[in-house]
Formats: C-alpha cells, sequence, structure tokens
C-alpha cells in the first residue's frame, strides 16, 4: 500500500512530461472513445490467472510497481490499431501490445519500459473470422482464447481439434507468436500458423503468406490458411518473438479428429532417466511419438494435487528426496522417480501396434510400468492430460502454484540434444543450483527426436521479497552456467530477456545487431514494445535500459 503511494500516478513513458501526456492522451480518447482508454491510476491487483490484470506483470519477480503501464487501451479493429501506433510516433510514446496478456511466467501483461501504453487487442478483437471445415483451417483475432476456439468448433460440430497449451485460457493467437507449444501432433503452435495480417511500426499494414495476394474480388487469398510462404523471402517467422509488428490477424491449421490413447510409463530409479532419454529418441525420431511426450520428476505427483507444500513437508530448502519419495509411495503410482506421460494417436488398430513397439523400447528399463487412465482415480493428474492430449482446454496446470502461499512461477526452459548425457549435465546444474537458493525443484523434459526443453518451473511466494531476490539470482546463474555448456533457452521473462538474448551472442553478437538493425529499419522511432526478446531500438541503446 505504502509502496502504492509512492508510485508517481500514472507511471509516465520516460523523456515524457505530464504535460505532453495528457495531451497525447486526450488525443487518443477522441481515437477510440473514453470507455477505451484506462489510465493506470488505481491500486494495481495481481488478480489470479482467469482475472488477470493489464496493468502489471501478476507474477512479479521485482517490486510489483515496477513493471507498469501509463495506461491500458482498448482498439476494436486494424484501423484502430493503425491509429494508435500513428499517435505513439506523433508522441513518441512506447506502446505494447498483447493479445490477451496471460503471458504468466514470462512477465504476464507487462511492457519493458515503464509507462508504456498497452494495447490489449484481445477484449474488443476477440472473433474467430473464418472457420474452413474443407480444408480443417481457421483464422483468429489476438482475443480468441483456446476455450473459445474449442467451443465455436463444438458449437459447429466439426470433427477438428485444436491444440491448447497446459492452460486454456490464453488467446491462440499470441501464444503462437511468442512461440509456445501445446500437447497434440499440432503442438508447435507458431509451425501450424499460416499467414498473418500485421500493423507495422510505422501504421503501414502488412499481410504474409499467401495472405499477401489478393483474391477475386479484392477478397481474401483462398489460400490464406493454407500455404505457408508466399513467393519470395518467408518473412513470418520475424514476427515471432520479436517487436517488429502488431499482429491482427493469423491463419491457423487445425488437427481432424483422431482416435487417441493416453498412458504412463513409471520408472523407480532416479539414475535411469539417461537410459529413458535414449529410448525415446528414436521413437520420437521415427514417429511412433507424434506428439512430444513429458517425462516428469516424481515431486510433480505431488505437486499436481494442489496441496500446499507445507501440507507434505514444512522443511525450509529443497525438500528433500526420503520426503518426497515417502509421500509419493502413498500415492497411486507408489515409490517412484520418473513419470512419462504419452498418448498414441490413430485408429484402434495402429494405436495397438505403436503400443507394441514402445511397450518393447521401455521394457529395456528395469522395473518400467505402464499404467493407464482407467487404473486410477478421478481426481489423478492424468484425466488432465487425457483431455490436453486430444485438444481439450483445462486449467487444472495452475494448481501448481499452490505450493507456495502467494504462489507465482518463473520458468527456465534450456533446450538441450535429445541425448542421455546432455540431460545429466544440464539435470545435475540446475539440480544443485536450485537446492543452492532454496527451492524445490520440479523437472519437466519435453522430449522431441533430435532436442528436448528441460522445462525448471521455480515455484515462488510473491510477497516475500527475499524469496523473489533468490529466484531472480538463481535463474541469472541457470542462465549462465547452462550457456557455457552451448545450451540456450528458448523463451524466458521479459526482464531476463536482455541476459537471455546476449548469449546467443555468436561472433561479436551478429545475431543482436542483425535484430538491431531490422528494428532500427522498420521501427525509426523505436515505439513498439522497446527492449522485449532484448531487442533495443537505437533510441535506448547504450542508455543503461539493457540489463
Ligand atoms: P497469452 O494471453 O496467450 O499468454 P499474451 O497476449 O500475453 O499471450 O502474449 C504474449 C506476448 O506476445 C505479449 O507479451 C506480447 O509481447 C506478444 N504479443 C501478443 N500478442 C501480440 C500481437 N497481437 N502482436 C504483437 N505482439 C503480441
Amino acid at each position: 500500500d505504502s509502496v502504492a503511494r509512492q508510485r508517481e500516478i500514472p507511471r509516465l513513458p520516460p523523456n515524457i512530461s505530464r504535460e505532453s501526456f495528457n495531451r497525447a492522451m486526450a488525443e487518443l480518447r477522441e481515437i477510440l472513445g473514453d470507455a477505451n482508454v484506462e489510465l493506470n491510476d488505481k491500486p494495481l491487483v495481481d488478480g489470479w490467472y482467469m482475472e488477470h490484470p493489464n496493468t502489471h506483470d501478476a507474477f512479479h519477480i521485482t517490486d510489483q510497481e515496477e513493471m507498469v503501464c501509463s495506461a491500458v487501451v482498448f482498439p476494436s479493429s486494424t484501423a484502430e490499431v493503425q491509429s494508435v501506433v500513428l499517435w505513439a510516433n506523433k508522441y513518441l510514446i512506447p506502446i505494447y501490445p498483447i493479445s490477451m496478456g496471460r503471458n504468466l511466467g514470462y512477465g504476464g501483461a507487462a511492457p519493458r519500459v515503464p509507462g508504456s501504453v498497452v494495447l490489449d487487442l484481445g477484449k474488443r478483437m476477440n472473433k474467430v473470422l473464418k472457420i474452413n471445415a474443407r480444408s480443417a483451417t481457421c483464422q483468429v483475432e489476438p482475443g480468441v482464447s483456446y476455450y473459445a476456439l474449442y467451443e465455436e468448433i463444438q458449437k459447429l460440430g466439426l470433427p477438428l481439434w485444436i491444440d491448447c497449451p497446459d492452460l486454456g485460457g490464453g488467446s491462440v493467437l499470441g501464444n503462437a507468436i511468442d512461440r509456445g507449444v501445446g500437447y497434440t501432433p499440432y503442438g508447435d503452435h507458431f509451425s501450424k500458423h499460416c499467414g498473418m495480417e500485421i500493423v507495422l511500426p510505422t501504421g503501414e499494414l502488412l499481410r504474409t503468406g499467401m495472405g499477401a495476394m489478393e483474391g477475386k474480388n479484392g477478397t481474401d487469398n483462398p489460400t490464406w490458411e493454407s500455404f505457408q510462404p508466399p513467393y519470395g523471402p518467408y518473412s513470418d517467422g520475424m514476427f515471432s518473438q520479436s517487436n517488429y509488428g502488431i499482429v491482427t490477424k493469423m491463419g491457423f491449421w487445425l488437427m481432424p479428429e483422431t482416435g487417441s490413447k493416453t498412458y504412463m510409463v513409471v520408472f523407480p530409479n532416479d539414475n535411469d532417466f539417461e537410459q529413458i532419454v535414449e529410448v525415446i529418441r528414436p521413437l520420437a525420431q521415427q514417429g511412433v511419438f507424434a506428439n512430444i511426450p513429458q517425462l516428469r520428476n516424481v515431486i510433480q505427483e505431488l505437486a499436481v494435487f494442489g496441496k500446499p507444500r507445507s501440507d507434505w513437508w514444512n522443511g525450509k530448502g529443497q525438500m528433500p528426496r526420503e520426503e518426497i519419495r515417502k509421500h509419493a509411495t502413498a500415492l497411486p503410482c507408489g515409490d517412484i522417480a520418473w513419470v512419462f506421460y504419452g498418448c498414441q494417436y490413430g485408429d484402434a488398430a495402429s494405436i495397438q501396434s505403436q503400443m507394441n513397439c514402445i511397450q518393447k523400447a521401455f521394457s529395456t528399463i528395469e522395473g518400467s510400468r505402464f499404467i493407464y487412465p482407467e487404473e486410477l482415480p478421478d481426481d489423478h493428474y492424468i484425466h488432465a492430460r487425457t483431455k490436453v492430449f486430444s485438444g481439450n482446454p483445462v486449467l487444472k496446470e495452475i494448481d501448481w502454484c499452490n505450493w507456495k502461499p502467494n504462489g507465482a512461477h518463473l520458468d527456465f526452459s534450456p533446450i538441450t540434444p535429445t541425448q542421455g548425457e546432455d540431460a545429466r549435465i544440464v539435470h545435475d546444474i540446475i539440480h544443485r543450483l536450485f537446492k543452492k537458493y532454496g527451492f524445490d525443484l520440479f523437472p519437466t523434459l519435453t522430449i522431441a527426436g533430435r532436442e528436448m526443453h528441460y522445462i525448471a518451473n521455480i515455484i515462488y511466494d510473491m510477497s516475500d521479497p527475499d524469496e523473489k531476490r533468490r529466484a531472480v539470482e538463481l535463474m541469472c546463474e541457470l542462465i549462465r552456467e547452462t550457456a557455457a555448456e552451448g545450451y540456450g533457452e528458448y523463451r524466458t521473462h521479459l526482464l531476463l530477456a536482455d541476459q537471455v538474448a546476449a548469449t546467443y551472442g555468436w561472433n561479436d553478437q551478429a545475431l543482436r545487431r542483425f535484430n538491431e538493425s531490422i528494428k532500427d529499419a522498420l521501427d525509426p522511432n523505436g515505439i513498439l514494445a522497446p527492449g522485449r526478446n532484448g531487442i533495443w531500438p537505437k533510441n535506448y541503446r547504450g542508455k543503461g535500459w539493457e540489463i
């Protein structure tokens, strides 16, 4: 409360006087209407997943008041987005687009530069614009959530699946732009997008892919959502994890409904996990796994219950292995060390032949056992997994945050080769550093044929400044140590973007300099999301913004 009173309200954008800010806001109200411009001048409320704030980072890792916007605006159309962009260029006020702003663990709805104006696209631009049952495609606006797309398809009675991440409340478009992932065979969201409409930082309008070609009589091109590249360079990737444009429409491929079978494989020995990775690799390369399966540590069997950690153990520091074992033994899967969550797809005969192959492969690991959903009680996590594996949105995963009071999470997710020895190196670094900083470790490995993501969730108490400080220090040390081994993060929190981007530094930061050249060409005034993904426009570079 006292901190809230210290904030200049609203927080102004850098180098803008209150007078010129007020003038700019008056003009913005004329463009969008009074009701669609909200100053960030009330006490901040963290809310929860379904009622997340668009004023700041709900899962703050520094002071709650640090990552705040000056105002939130709600455009209703591409044309209004263009008007706001022109306005930003006129007043040199940084703007920060979000789709729904549920990017929890990565910065939420917060802008990187405090005092930026947040463009909340999702509130009023939330239509499923097209669904084509014959081509199994759709086109959406930024405010379409996984739940909304799912319901639209159900309403039309179409035999199509969506692909959702662990939580179904986020934006289909926003998640794809940030290169988020899900769990059906269409889990690589950006690779299943097809054609975008983008407002560039100068206010110009661009369509990529086949959308760049007009259809008959000025209609949308009939293959906008069907074929990804246009003629010439394929530029779509530039608009993912970047600050080069505001995406207002996006096409997607939808997966035709099929049969599926979910299962777990449990392994009794802590040290088996290198061998598990070795068994998974060829199955993934051969396509026996059509989606990206997960290997989780036994501690997740406790965490996904949603009970606070103190119900299991109330000691300080990392929960000891023996405590985890004691409680896991009393749970349905028993005294295990690792759990593999898999799903096979196709008709019954095809699933059977895939299962034969998988059973044979895992039988080489001593003590491994298959467990099926029908053998487990109704409240077991497997049932939420079964839904996600077949494109049904769920919210179960948020229960994790109950592990700590005022629980929030921060994710560390380096990419390594799918090889036992790499899994061991990265696991040992992560295990040692989590212990050093006093956090429980929840390893999840999402394993593909050639690389895997080791996802380590830091669950921390947001009301405890010391815990937040330790969480950030842990992240910094993790980034440094794994980079020294050659492992880089695929995504990170807004405030760690500079550090992660710098690890991609081969040849004197050639990639960063290249990204900056593009930024300066597309956004000469540096108004669009400065600093996002470690890309700073020239008017910010070398002025103390990079951390
Ligand atoms: P979700 O609600 O799915 O978690 P967000 O809306 O928070 O997704 O989007 C994640 C991040 O991606 C945002 O912080 C923003 O930087 C970027 N982003 C989201 N939507 C857009 C968009 N339409 N245009 C440009 N960048 C976007």
